[in-house]
């Protein structure tokens, strides 16, 4: 199975074509595209026996999870809400959390959902491991091997020096008492983000380094997420190499719990031109949808979403076109951050008002971080099921604004 280009589900169908009938803005989520992720993740999954758990964070339209469930074995989640939902929609499903720290106040209900609680701290799990432990509760504890592999992000990085994120070496030798070992059934870490499997192989010589000697007492390994596994040039036999190397290394179960790879590529985010301005050499296309408000990673990664008919890589988040006659626009939102920029982008025609622009792997960690500053629309939600026909999820609209921040 080959994956796919983001905007491959559109089988040859103009945007127009394809949601010309839609409001916008809004974003589609593409069923066949999910189900093509899941059977990619799923082939690791038969061919190793790890088990693969959906990160909610990245991606949590819960209409879309009977569509990725027999390819996974569980939901994770960043703390009680996520929990519930992956338990109230896959309740036959595995439920994993990590919350780098847990409320005594919410830890009962949390207990209702969860099968497996990971800690992120020798106080945390001493505080509150027990009354899990007695629960029935799988334990963990979620370890910072101290191996930063990724340059340039580091808001991604959890290995960074000084993190929050994860127990060191240090910190485990300093206080780990023999009952709060005896209290784990596994080890975690979560320490990448995009990244190729080479990157996870330069973690685990860290995770053995540092953590080998007590893995061989634990029933499971969770990787954690940042698994890039869906996208085309991911080399997948190397994933496959390093899983079995801890099998085989500690006796153990691998989890990994991958967020971005079961969605990618797997939604989009309509939009129209509303107006076209100049200034200097710069024209400048104002959309109906913000970066600030529907795609805040653009902004905060940042990075620039693909377009559809737009060359890839024909422009950038901060240089102008420099040419009058080019039909570089700079593409932003009707809001008033004068950050509030998706990129330049070059089209083969000049721009349109009201011409629909459609933008490509939306479907992460863009329904789950947008908000309605300035008070713009929360763009609505649509599933484009494999048959092609289209359902509405949502019906944003002013209530969806007002009542966040009052009564
Ligand atoms: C963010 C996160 C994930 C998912 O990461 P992706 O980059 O979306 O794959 C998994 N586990 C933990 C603990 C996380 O914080």
């Amino acid at each position: 199975m080959t994956a796919r280009p983001p905007f491959a589900a559109l089988r040859g169908r103009t945007p127009e074509d394809c949601f010309g009938r839609l409001a916008t803005p809004c974003y589609i989520l593409d069923e066949a595209a999910l189900r093509q992720n899941g059977e990619i993740l799923k082939g690791v999954a038969d061919r190793t026996g790890a088990k693969l758990l959906l990160a909610q964070k990245a991606f949590s339209n819960y209409d879309c999870y009977p569509a990725l469930a027999p390819y996974l074995a569980g939901t994770e989640a960043s703390g009680l809400f996520e929990a519930r939902l992956g338990w109230e929609i896959l309740p036959e499903k595995e439920v994993h959390v990590f919350c780098g720290a847990y409320r005594d106040d919410e830890f009962d209900e949390l207990l209702r959902y969860a099968d497996h609680v990971v800690f992120n701290s020798p106080a945390q799990l001493s505080r509150l491991g027990p009354q899990a432990k007695a629960a029935g509760k799988s334990l963990g504890l979620r370890i910072n091997p101290e191996c930063s592999t990724q340059e340039g992000h580091a808001i991604y990085d959890p290995c960074a020096p000084g993190s929050r994120l994860g127990t060191t070496r240090e910190q485990w030798d300093a206080k780990m008492t023999p009952d709060l070992v005896a209290l784990l059934d596994g080890l975690h870490f979560h320490t990448l983000c995009e990244q190729d499997s080479d990157a996870l192989e330069i973690t685990l010589d860290a995770v053995a380094e540092k953590f080998g000697d007590v893995l061989p007492r634990m029933k499971w390994l969770n990787m954690g997420g940042g698994h890039h596994v869906t996208r085309p040039d991911y080399d997948i036999p190397r994933l496959e190499r390093c899983i079995r190397f801890a099998q085989e290394t500690w006796g153990v179960t691998v989890y990994l719990e991958p967020g971005e790879a079961w969605a990618l590529n797997a939604g989009f985010l309509a939009s129209r031109v509303l107006d076209v301005t100049e200034n200097g050499s710069v024209k400048n296309a104002i959309l109906d949808c913000s970066a600030a408000c529907h795609m805040p990673d653009v902004i905060e990664m940042p990075y620039m979403p693909p377009l559809y008919g737009a060359a890839e890589g024909s422009g950038s988040r901060d240089q102008g076109s420099g040419d009058d006659n080019s039909n570089v626009y700079r593409l932003g939102g009707p809001s008033c951050l004068s950050g509030d920029v998706i990129g330049d982008y070059e089209f083969d025609h000049a721009l349109q008002i009201g011409e629909l622009v459609l933008f490509g792997d939306l479907a992460i960690y863009s329904t789950c971080k947008n908000n309605t500053f300035n008070g713009m629309p929360l763009p609505n939600i649509w599933y484009r099921r494999a048959d092609g026909s289209l359902e509405q999820l949502t019906d944003f609209g002013y209530r969806d604004f007002k009542y966040r921040l009052g009564r």
